[in-house]
């Protein structure tokens, strides 16, 4: 049922929850969150986000149940299954001293890519995602796998039921960018009081791992379409991207909504360097990677004879990526690395 292992707590006081029939109630505050197929819901009022549409996410569950989860997944979106079951999506972790005694927690889980793997190589693994459909695929998953060691929670990054001081790794692959969508204020504040309660559920020593799209991406420059869905955003001072996403408003790929504010903010190396050391983090480290959910290479930002390699092993299709390809074989400095890499794996620890 609820893995007791794992400590759930109270997102207001952060006292530990009892369990009474289907429900977790907190002893001080009185409030009390369903126990819904399996899954402690605190997210029933985050709104629906994912790669595929609500209907057919509550499609790929159905199927599961009956057909297994593996099964559904290829019947309603097969173009997903290398996100959701790729050994290499867990690359990222040979940067990490990982111990066979961590707990871990995975922030924005999604379908799994990141939680299975590393439950096979940690302790517990705690995976918190918002939207319920997708915690509902992980607990199928998960009961259809017999992974023992691994709790599903719907939660919000917002308000998080975990105890303080608790885990040895959080991960949070492609999620800080989204953050202040679900949350009302200045997108940067938001981020950082996010990356503050990370610190927070960090024990001495423990590790952040984030995966994440660099904002002066050489990419953005050739007009790849940014987290806003639009091009250039990224690149824009925010005042500028905001006033142009009302301009241009139109339905989200991922929020299946419009999205008319300027909010997936992304920062560059430095960027990312002073924002998580603002919260409390050091021994700051990055790697560049074409992209964070498939880091088949990562290659060091100090080390242009490994990019060059790393550029070797690709084969550019559009021009303006061959042109990119040619300038950087040429002359490239860990600077330029550093300014324009498309994606960076960060570490930091508490
Ligand atoms: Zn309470």
């Amino acid at each position: 049922m609820i893995n007791s292992a794992i400590l759930l707590v109270c997102p207001h006081c952060g006292i530990e929850l009892r369990k009474e029939n289907k429900n977790l109630r907190c002893p001080s505050c009185t409030d009390k969150w369903v126990i819904e197929k399996n899954v402690p819901w605190f997210s029933k009022s985050s709104p629906y986000w994912g790669e595929i549409d609500q209907a057919s996410m509550q499609r790929v569950n159905c199927l599961a149940r009956e057909e297994g989860w593996e099964a559904a997944l290829h019947e309603v979106a097969p173009q997903l299954r290398n996100y959701a079951t790729s050994p290499a999506r867990t690359n990222w972790t040979g940067l990490l001293p990982i111990q066979s005694d961590w707990t871990a927690v995975d922030i924005g889980a999604g379908w799994g890519g990141n939680a299975f793997p590393l439950s096979q190589r940690l302790k517990q693994v705690v995976a918190l995602e918002s939207v319920f459909e997708r915690a509902e695929f992980m607990e199928i998953r998960r009961q259809q796998n017999a992974t023992q060691n691994m709790q599903v929670v719907a939660a919000s990054v917002h308000a998080m039921p975990l105890p303080r001081e608790r885990f040895n790794l959080v991960v949070m692959n492609g999620v800080l960018e989204w953050v202040a969508l679900s949350a009302e204020g200045d997108p940067e504040h938001i981020q950082e009081e996010v990356l503050k309660r990370v610190h927070d559920l960090l024990a001495v020593d423990g590790w952040l791992y984030l995966g994440i799209e660099n904002r002066f991406s050489y990419e953005a420059f050739l007009g790849q379409r940014d987290d806003s869905g639009r091009r250039f955003a990224s690149l824009m001072p925010r005042k500028v991207a905001d006033l142009y996403m009302h301009l241009t408003s139109a339905t989200h790929n991922r929020t299946h909504d419009a999205m008319t504010a300027y909010r997936t903010y992304t920062y560059s190396y430095w960027g990312y360097k002073r924002l998580l050391e603002r919260c409390g983090f050091r021994d700051f480290q990055a790697w560049g990677t074409y992209s964070y959910n498939r880091p088949n290479l990562l290659y060091n930002l100090k080390d242009t004879h490994e990019f060059k390699q790393y550029l070797q092993t690709r084969s550019p299709h559009s021009a303006g990526k061959k042109l990119a390809r040619a300038l950087a074989m040429k002359n490239v400095s860990p600077t330029a690395l550093r300014l324009f890499s498309p994606m960076f794996c960060i570490i930091a620890r508490k």
